[in-house]
């Protein structure tokens, strides 16, 4: 499903342009539509499969859309710690880009100058605030947040709040929210307390699961922590063994497809590139040579990672990380079909190590980290949670008031 297929505002699909993101994924196609139909939801989603932006962008998309007062506080979202409120302020700012929500994230931890920028907001009005429970409570104690407005609430990884010993901050701040509201909630499992919970704050809601696929056990799962650019020489090094008959190596860009397989050829390795600037015609073509073993090597977009069954491929290169734990899955997917063994490795740059991570949890299990020989120089410590979070690309002009 495209993202226009909705009929989302121009504003937020030039947002979601900038961010890189070209389909929806499985749990955006199920819960955006009946958000945007003004329903309640509970669903049963893990981090990695997109759900922030299931969430942001129809609740953008009705703020823009519906008479909302900006000196109000129109959506509340809550969520269980400081890092996630961050993340999601960053996705938040680079999908609302283009338009004039305002937004911030609230949450504990910072010093006395942040506590007053959060108390400004909350009293003068923001669209979107981004919360945790306990930094939230601080600010609804002292009687100056403006919620009469409020429409929108969204619970997000509600199982981890209640593990957390949240359950109660939650209904407090629930008892300051006017009744009449849309209520979004998002949890990994759906525990019997999840469900107690769903009931009092829920109407007539609508249930989402996504089912995660995992990828099959015949597959070796390695990935290499490297810089940037220690990629393209590391994997020409990788594909000149010749210990692979036939590799598909995926980059989540076009652009990134296009170089690499210059690259490639310039060290004489027999690839070719295919990906949607390419006419249906040549890429029939592209494929059958790959399929009669005319090309050993096919750099692809994501436009391959779903459907296409292409039999006997030994080896999937990850040349970056991608997008969603789903992409990730079906990338790497395209090895070992048919009950036969295949390999998959994954090149984590720094700047990616965080979206490594939600994949990693979203597998439920780290992924071995590979050596990389030492003639390609020294390599990243993998620390994800200290490096920067999501693919987003930092732009000027924070419109947080
Ligand atoms: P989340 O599950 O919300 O933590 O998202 C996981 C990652 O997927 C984040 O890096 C998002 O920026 C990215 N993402 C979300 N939606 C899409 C999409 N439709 N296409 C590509 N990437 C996406």
């Amino acid at each position: 499903m495209k993202f226009i297929d909705l009929g989302l505002d121009q504003r937020i699909l030039d947002g979601i342009d900038a961010m890189g993101y070209e389909t929806a994924t499985p749990v955006q196609q199920q819960v955006m539509v009946p958000i945007l139909e003004g329903k309640d939801i509970i669903a049963a989603a893990q981090t990695g499969t997109g759900k922030t932006a299931a969430f942001l962008l129809p609740l953008l998309h009705r703020l823009l859309t519906t008479q909302h007062d900006s000196h109000d506080i129109n959506a509340m979202v809550i969520v269980p710690t400081r890092e996630l409120a961050i993340q999601i302020a960053e996705s938040l700012e680079g999908l609302s880009y283009f338009t004039d929500v305002s937004s911030i994230a609230v949450y504990g931890g910072g010093d006395g100058s942040s506590f007053a920028a959060e108390k400004k907001a909350l009293n003068t009005g923001v669209d979107i605030v981004v919360c945790t429970p306990g930094r939230m409570i601080a600010h609804l104690n002292m009687g100056y947040v403006k919620l009469k407005g409020l429409k929108y609430l969204v619970l997000d990884e509600a199982d981890r709040m209640l593990d957390m010993g949240f359950n109660d901050d939650i209904q407090k701040i629930i008892s300051f929210l006017p009744k009449q509201r849309q209520n979004l909630l998002f949890s990994a499992t759906m525990p019997v307390k999840m469900r107690d919970l769903a009931r009092k704050i829920l109407t007539n809601p609508v249930e989402i699961n996504i089912a995660i696929s995992k990828p099959p056990e015949q597959i070796i799962q390695k990935a290499f922590v490297v810089y940037e650019p220690q990629k393209v020489p590391i994997i020409t090094d990788m594909l000149r063994s010749n210990v692979y008959k036939n590799v598909i190596v995926f980059c989540s860009k076009k652009q990134n497809v296009k170089q690499l397989t210059q690259e490639l050829k310039r060290a004489k390795l027999a690839a070719e590139e295919i990906h949607s600037d390419l006419d249906q015609k040549a890429r029939e073509q592209v494929l059958q040579d790959f399929r009669n073993h005319k090309l050993s090597i096919l750099v692809a977009t994501d436009i391959l990672s779903r459907g296409i069954d292409i039999e006997e491929i030994d080896l999937v290169i990850n040349y970056d990380v991608p997008n969603d734990g789903e992409d990730y899955i079906h990338r790497i997917g395209r090895t070992a079909r048919a009950a036969t063994t295949g390999t998959a490795f994954t090149l984590v740059s720094e700047q990616e190590q965080y979206k490594f991570l939600a994949i990693e949890e979203l597998l439920g299990a780290p992924v071995t980290k590979g050596t990389v020989p030492p003639e390609f120089g020294e390599t990243p410590e993998y620390a994800p949670k200290q490096r920067s979070r999501g693919n987003f690309k930092q732009r000027p002009g924070h419109k947080k008031r």
